[in-house]
């Protein structure tokens, strides 16, 4: 009796198992369905002679599109990115350029012109505040954050915008600051973390962590940069 006892809690042990199993194998195919960003930042950081068959370079905006391409490298993460360490309930919110290069060396320019704000506190971004040039009359924002060292203790942002820096005009293609590996308590890899963000009712900058407060940079940068419609790398202009 007892033996039987033990042979079923058992069974009900390993049907528990399988089934978390099986749980955490369906999402995995279920988030890989979603976004194919994974297998090309692996080959950029395993292999480094694939690296030039996997960059999108910066020279100029592309035709029809009003912001210039920040930085130059992997266009990896994409908007809306389900892939680790974001998840199908937090996306991410931009997209991460990965450079080839050493921290602080890879250059990082204001896609647009406009107003560049740095709050005391922040170590290793910029913001800097648009006319919306698709929505006439609409204010909105481009980010620019990871400009510093891994530990946070050196910044690669522009000596001209130093911290509590507000509202300086900067031209389309003003050197903002170098590529750094700053994440907080994240290893996250040499890049640039981009994204467009929304004003809120009274004009300020919104939360860019949250999907919904930014915008798609797909029209903004004429290319094709949201994760479920699967680009293949490198990404170019969508119109050439
Ligand atoms: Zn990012």
């Amino acid at each position: 009796m007892l033996q039987r006892t033990r042979i079923r809690r058992w069974l009900v042990w390993v049907g528990v198992g399988l089934g978390m199993c099986g749980s955490v194998v369906a999402y995995q195919w279920y988030t890989r369905s979603l976004t194919n960003s994974i297998p090309p930042i692996r080959e950029w950081f395993q292999n480094g002679a694939t690296r030039p068959s996997l960059t999108t370079q910066t020279n100029a905006p592309c035709p029809n599109a009003p912001f210039l391409l920040p930085s130059s490298g992997l266009i990896g993460l994409l908007y809306g990115d389900p892939a680790a360490p974001y998840h199908v309930l937090r996306r991410h919110s931009g997209i991460d350029i990965f450079g080839n290069g050493t921290p602080g060396t890879v250059p990082i320019v204001a896609a647009y012109n406009g107003y560049l704000t740095r709050e005391a506190d922040w170590k290793s971004s910029v913001i800097i505040r648009h006319d919306d040039p698709l929505q006439v009359g609409r204010t909105i924002w481009t980010y620019y954050t990871h400009m510093a060292d891994v530990s946070g203790t050196t910044s690669f942002v522009h000596a001209d915008f130093p911290p509590n820096t507000r509202e300086v005009f900067v031209e389309q293609g003003r050197l903002l600051g170098y590529q750094g590996e700053y994440g907080g308590n994240l290893r996250i890899g040499l890049h640039l973390h981009f994204s467009i963000v929304k004003s809120d009712p009274q004009g300020a900058y919104m939360n860019e962590t949250v999907l919904a407060n930014t915008l798609d940079p797909s029209p903004y940068l004429g290319m094709q940069l949201q994760a479920n419609r699967l680009p293949s790398r490198p990404i170019n202009c969508q119109n050439t």
